[in-house]
């Protein structure tokens, strides 16, 4: 089973990651633990890159082919073969990270940024994806340090407005896929949430 993790920054994404490993062990599953972009060695170098604050010249074009980049890597050297081996696999973020920040974000279109990706991709597409939902406002006052914000996350709120309608949308364009959990709940709330939709999909 391959499932994403998706959402705005400082939403918890890292949070439920973790508990939902345990669960996962606990159901006797291997369980691959990613992130996106990121991941190994090529892909974290690749991740450098992209989220140098030096590179304001950085156009979107880059900046999307960067990404399905390092997660080409990603599919080829982690996923896959974990996918293969019968493991659980659990990303933090995945390709609908760039249909919502490169896509809606910076404005090149989702399916443009599906098109590019598809080659990226070579044929993994998660099983299941819950969506973080956040409001903007909350996610980055979470971030506290201004002096540790990356390239992205020192974006304007505006931006970071888009991103988070940008996957409520998205949301609803696949409602077979993607479930929205409201980010603002308990931490063990969200994971019973996210634990019940699991046993759903593997009694399916
Ligand atoms: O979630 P993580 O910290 O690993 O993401 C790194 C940065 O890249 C974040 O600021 C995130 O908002 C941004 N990002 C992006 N487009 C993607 C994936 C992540 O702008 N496709
Ligand atoms: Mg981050």
């Amino acid at each position: 089973i391959f499932i994403t993790m998706e959402g705005p920054d400082g939403a918890g994404k890292t949070t439920q990651i973790e508990l939902l490993k345990d669960y996962l062990n606990k159901k006797g599953y291997d369980v691959l633990i990613t992130r996106d972009p990121g991941g190994n060695a090529v892909s974290e170098a690749i991740r450098e890159v992209i989220l140098n604050k030096d590179f304001t010249e950085m156009g979107y074009m880059t900046e999307l082919l960067l990404y399905a980049a390092a997660r080409a890597q990603l599919v080829k050297e982690n996923i896959k073969p974990a996918l293969s081996a019968g493991k659980a696999v659990i990303a933090d973020r995945f390709v609908d990270s760039s249909a919502v920040y490169q896509g809606i974000g910076r404005g090149l279109g989702i399916d443009t940024v599906y098109k590019v990706n598809e080659f990226a991709l070579q044929g993994i597409l998660p099983d299941m994806t819950f969506l973080m939902d956040l409001d903007a406002e909350v996610g980055i006052a979470r971030k506290k340090n201004q002096a540790e914000l990356d390239r992205m996350e020192q974006e304007s709120l505006d931006f970071h407005k888009k991103v988070v309608e940008g996957y409520r949308s998205l949301a609803e364009m696949n409602p077979d896929r993607i479930v929205k959990v409201d980010a603002a709940l308990p931490k063990e709330a969200i994971h019973d949430i996210i634990t019940s939709y699991i046993e759903k999909w593997l009694a399916r």
